[in-house]
């Protein structure tokens, strides 16, 4: 919400101020007017709001042959009209013109450093203006500061050029160098005894001691120029803008308002339109802040056509910049896009970072309160590059001001003015300082959470690889019988997922404790688990390294033996009947001779070799050790071949499968087991 509270709206205060000092004569000393010096300056009163009108009576006094002498003064005011009013080509040719008068370097500057001014180049105008004080510089007690203003000293062009560097320091964010420029100038209105040139002085010194943190020095600045002003009903109107700008720059939006409209009662009563289209831009502020888009966009609507018209392209473009947050306000965003990008196209040439900053900041609150997070964020992204030059700038600025300041042989004033300088420019370095800390501790941190997310990755990984490690061990012991530690059931079921689904290979042989129940029952429990256990490592003692045993059930066993051949199977069959029955189970109630019964089988079964799947191999095999079972126990019985073509052939077998042994569909292959 620029206008009322950001610097280019204090530029244009201190520019009607060089308005008035545009009437100065600067002419040189045989041409200096004092009569002629007070006309034009009252006349600079009427340029700002009327330049046309200003123009025609300068141009009269032009041709009075009674000021024939003061051509050069005359000129240079005209001028100074036409950079005002934003005269290009006008502006060019009285330069050309007053450079041939003698003497004339630092009116030219002067005049160059106004139009570039006026057009925004703060840079260029400042660099003039430099340039045009070099030339005022001893006459007006400037150089070395301190000195006393002699006769001849022209000061309110010294003034003006004050007024450049000044704007353009404070629109650099450098407060104190603004302040410095800010009170010589203070001190030449004084030593010329022109009130209005003073309270325009002082209220840029009130805002100045706003932006460097000093509100007491605001209040003071701000009640002095008040008192000088009184009376004057344009320099009255001025200051209500000073007032309106401090009460907006320290949150008081009552008194903003209020001191606006005290402010436009009194611009209308001087009957100045230019002055009355600033207030207006100020009223356009303070409702876009009250929320009051409708009441704003009306205010800059009245001020916009007054402010093209007078080529203010300045307050044109703080008149827009707001009128477009009052259209985001308004949520019309086509219309406020439409002002934003006439803006982008008037701040080309604009070089005050300060304000364009905080345009920026604006649009982009406006545009993210209004919910378009798009336009926000490349707001942000350009405030945000643009203060990063910002901060380079004003290194830059300082360090080389500073340099300047050590290097010449100085009064103790000025020693006490630059030391309050370094203070000064220290806190605004020691601020971005710190801004840039802050960002390079947000950096800090985001590098902290990248570290801590890469900590956090090992970890998650290092945990993912014990987890894997236990389900491993817990797949392993979910696998493994707790009794025996032989492989249980489930994970025989692996192990034949593994294998091709279609077909089962390798042989099977069941086992099965004989009379097992005896067992619980004349030795209790205890024993059975004994005995269980101790069959079992005789299984597996009697196997070879690749075949698995499994605990099938209760005390029921199941070999699986991979790679085995017919023949070869009837012997590990053998192995197992006597490595289990062939000795005695020690336990706790003495010895007890255990013997066993199995079914085994050779899969795929022979001569056929049809395909099987492992389940029902196992019943095979099952079948098969039911059948060494009811043939008498403590004996294998093998599968040798089976009598079937097809599938449906070996279900049939399967459903009877006593009834295919009686008829010999089924061959078997008994190995008895050790007699007691
Ligand atoms: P058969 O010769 O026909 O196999 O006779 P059996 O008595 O062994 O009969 P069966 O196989 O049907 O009986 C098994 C018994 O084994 C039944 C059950 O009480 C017992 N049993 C099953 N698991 C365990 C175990 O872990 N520990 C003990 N002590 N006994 C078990
Ligand atoms: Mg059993
Ligand atoms: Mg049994």
């Amino acid at each position: 919400m620029t206008g009322l509270r950001t610097q280019p709206w204090i530029g244009l205060l201190l520019m009607l101020a060089c308005a008035a000092a545009w009437a100065a004569d600067i002419g040189g000393k045989a041409a200096f007017d004092p009569a002629l010096d007070a006309q034009l300056a009252r006349l600079q009163r009427i340029a700002y709001d009327k330049p046309a009108l200003a123009l025609q009576i300068l141009q009269k006094l032009r041709l009075d042959p009674a000021h024939a002498a003061n051509s050069q003064q005359l000129l240079l005011a005209e001028g100074r009209m036409q950079a005002a009013a934003g005269n290009d080509a006008a502006v060019e040719a009285i330069a050309t013109n007053l450079s041939q008068y003698p003497q004339s370097q630092a009116q030219v500057s002067l005049l160059r450093a106004l139009h570039a001014d006026q057009g925004g180049r703060s840079l260029q105008a400042a660099e003039y203006a430099e340039q045009a004080l070099a030339g005022l510089a001893p006459q007006c007690g400037l150089e070395p500061l301190g000195q006393p203003m002699a006769e001849d000293c022209d000061f309110r062009s010294a003034w003006a050029a004050l007024r450049v560097l000044t704007r353009k320091r404070q629109n650099e964010g450098v407060f104190s160098l603004a302040e410095a420029s800010a009170r010589q100038g203070l001190a030449l209105a004084e030593a010329g005894k022109d009130h209005y040139l003073q309270a325009l002085s002082m209220g840029g010194l009130a805002v100045l001691s706003l932006l460097s943190g000093q509100t007491d020095d605001m209040h003071r600045w701000l009640a002095q120029g008040q008192k000088i002003s009184e009376g004057d009903v344009l320099a009255m109107a001025y200051m209500k803008a000073f007032e309106a700008a401090l009460a907006s720059r320290t949150g008081r939006p009552a008194e903003q308002l209020r001191a606006l409209e005290e402010g436009l009662a009194l611009a209308t009563q001087a009957d100045a339109p230019h002055l009355m289209a600033q207030m207006q831009v100020g009223l356009a502020d303070i409702y876009v802040r009250l929320q009051q888009p409708k009441k704003a966009i009306a205010a800059a609507e009245i001020a916009l056509p007054q402010l093209h018209a007078l080529a203010d392209q300045r307050l044109e473009r703080a008149a827009r910049h707001n009128l477009a947050l009052a259209l985001i306000q308004a949520r019309q965003f086509e219309r406020a896009r439409r002002e934003l990008t006439l803006l982008a196209e008037m701040r080309q040439d604009w070089s005050d970072h300060a304000v364009l900053i905080e345009e920026l900041r604006e649009e982009g609150e406006a545009w993210a309160a209004a919910g378009q997070a798009k336009e926000a964020l490349a707001n942000f992204h350009a405030e945000r590059s643009l203060n990063a030059e910002l901060v380079a700038l004003n290194r830059e600025a300082s360090l080389r001001q500073l340099k300047i300041k050590y290097d010449s042989e100085r009064k103790q004033a000025d020693l006490d003015l630059l030391i309050r300088d370094k203070s000064l420019v220290d806190k605004q370095l020691a601020n971005r300082h710190l801004a840039q800390q802050v960002g390079l501790a947000v950096a800090a941190l985001l590098a902290l959470s990248i570290g801590l997310a890469v900590v956090m990755v090992k970890r998650v990984r290092e945990a993912n690889r014990r987890l894997k490690a236990n389900q491993a061990l817990l797949r392993a012991q979910s696998e493994r019988d707790p009794l025996t530690d032989l492989a249980n059931r489930r994970h025989f079921l692996g192990v034949m997922e593994q294998q091709a689904p279609a077909q089962f290979n390798g042989a099977l042989l069941m086992i099965d404790i004989d009379h097992f129940k005896h067992v619980n029952d004349q030795h209790g429990h205890g024993v059975g688990d004994v005995v269980i256990c101790e069959v079992a490592r005789r299984l597996s003692h009697a196997v070879r390294a690749e075949d698995l045993v499994v605990r099938w059930g209760g005390e029921e066993f199941l070999v699986f033996a991979p790679d085995v051949s017919l023949g070869d199977l009837a012997h590990l069959a053998e192995r197992i009947l006597r490595g289990v029955g062939g000795q005695t189970i020690p336990t706790d109630t003495g010895p007890l001779r255990v013997t066993v019964s199995i079914g085994f089988a050779h899969f795929p079964l022979p001569p056929s070799k049809l395909e099987l799947q492992w389940e029902q191999a196992v019943n095979w095999a099952d079948m098969a050790l039911y059948t060494a079972k009811s043939r008498g126990r403590n004996r294998a019985m093998g599968i040798a071949t089976v009598d079937a073509r097809d599938s449906d052939a070996l279900t049939q077998i399967e459903a009877d499968f006593d009834a295919a042994c009686s008829s010999e569909r089924v061959s078997l292959l008994q190995v008895l087991g050790p007699s007691a």
